[in-house]
């Protein structure tokens, strides 16, 4: 079977799908306090997760982040990643993944471990008590923390991303590196995107550009670059003096999307090719019209046709061009 590659010769390997709208935290820069969440049908089942993730795979796709939401409060979602081990086994798939806020680890890590999924991002901003409270709304730090141990006692690895937000975790730049390296842990910051429009939240004032960050790093340690690309917007460096690994995601720069290898289903199976335009394919029509994969595939084939060379973002200082009108919590960032 021809493998998934778009306009632009650039395979499509790697499917980031969004299992749930739903989420235990409200985060301030992602959801508004009183969401309205989608009704259950119209979300895939499992056994269409199950059949749009391994169509992909049949394709090509080798990675597989599942995110949301919250991934681990979606009900049942063990039975999906139980489920999506057998391409682990088949070799198909290399690589099994989430992206959680760790709330539900405590509960998960070991069944996620027995699975097969052997790295986990854990978003996380502040390890300050009251300043966790704030900036997740319903979150809780403790909770957070217990699962991280939970999830490296079941020998995942976990990789620490952090939403850059100028005044709020500023100055925790260095506790919050000394603190991954402590528990040997690579840490990733991401630059805070205009993404939905909550109205009550100017994220713009919370800007904090990666490039402050990363020169601030420099003060203290010995910053080295890394190669490694991951065909997305991260780029990585070395602390000599720690041997970890910081990321810098900038998702709204453009420098990336000549190497980008990845697609976003949202957990209503619309397909989106870019993470900065709105063009989306359904495919939810071709999973329910019929019972065979036939529809489905061509539906993915032609989406891909349609991949977009690159997004419109553009941060220039006091505007927010391109601004996206969906949230993180849709297409699971
Ligand atoms: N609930 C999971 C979590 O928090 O990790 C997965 C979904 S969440 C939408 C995925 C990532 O998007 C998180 O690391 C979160 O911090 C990030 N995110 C959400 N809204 C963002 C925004 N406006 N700008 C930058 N990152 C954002
Ligand atoms: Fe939930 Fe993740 Fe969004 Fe926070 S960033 S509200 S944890 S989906």
């Amino acid at each position: 079977m021809a493998p998934l590659i778009d306009p632009f010769a650039r395979p499509v390997s790697y499917l980031r799908v969004s299992v749930t709208d739903r989420c235990d935290f409200r985060c301030v820069y992602c959801m508004a306090e009183n969401m309205t969440f989608l009704p259950k049908k119209e979300l895939l089942t499992l056994e269409e997760l199950d059949r749009v993730c391994s169509a992909f795979i049949r394709l090509g796709v080798e990675k597989l982040r599942i995110t949301g939401g919250e991934p681990l409060v979606r009900r049942g979602i063990m039975t999906f990643f139980e489920a999506m081990s057998r391409h682990l086994e088949s070799g198909a798939l290399k690589e099994l993944t989430l992206t959680t806020n760790g709330s539900q680890l405590g509960r998960f890590a070991t069944d996620l471990a027995a699975a097969g999924v052997r790295r986990v991002n854990v978003s996380l901003d502040t390890l300050d008590e009251a300043k966790f409270a704030e900036v997740t709304r319903w979150g809780r730090l403790p909770q957070v923390l217990k699962g991280i141990d939970a999830a490296q006692a079941a020998g995942l690895r976990v990789k620490i991303n952090a939403v850059a937000l100028k005044g709020f975790n500023e100055e925790e730049l260095f506790a919050m590196t000394e603190w991954c390296a402590s528990r040997g842990m690579d840490l990733t910051w991401i630059e805070v995107m205009p993404m939905g429009d909550l109205g009550n939240e100017d994220r713009l004032d919370q800007y904090w550009a990666l490039t402050d960050l990363r020169a601030r790093l420099a003060e203290r340690y010995t910053v080295s670059d890394i190669p490694e690309r991951t065909g997305g917007p991260a780029r990585y460096v070395r602390l000599e003096e720690t041997g970890q690994k910081i990321g810098f995601i900038t998702p709204l720069s453009h420098n990336f999307c000549e190497s980008c290898n990845r697609v976003r289903l949202t957990c209503t199976g619309e397909l989106f090719m870019c993470l900065g335009q709105e063009d989306n394919a359904d495919l939810r029509r071709p999973l329910r019209a019929s019972e065979s994969d036939a529809l489905l595939e061509d539906a993915i084939r032609d989406a891909i046709s349609r991949k977009p060379k690159g997004h419109d973002f553009d941060y220039s200082r006091q505007r927010a061009d391109g601004q996206m009108s969906r949230h993180m919590s849709h297409t699971g960032g």
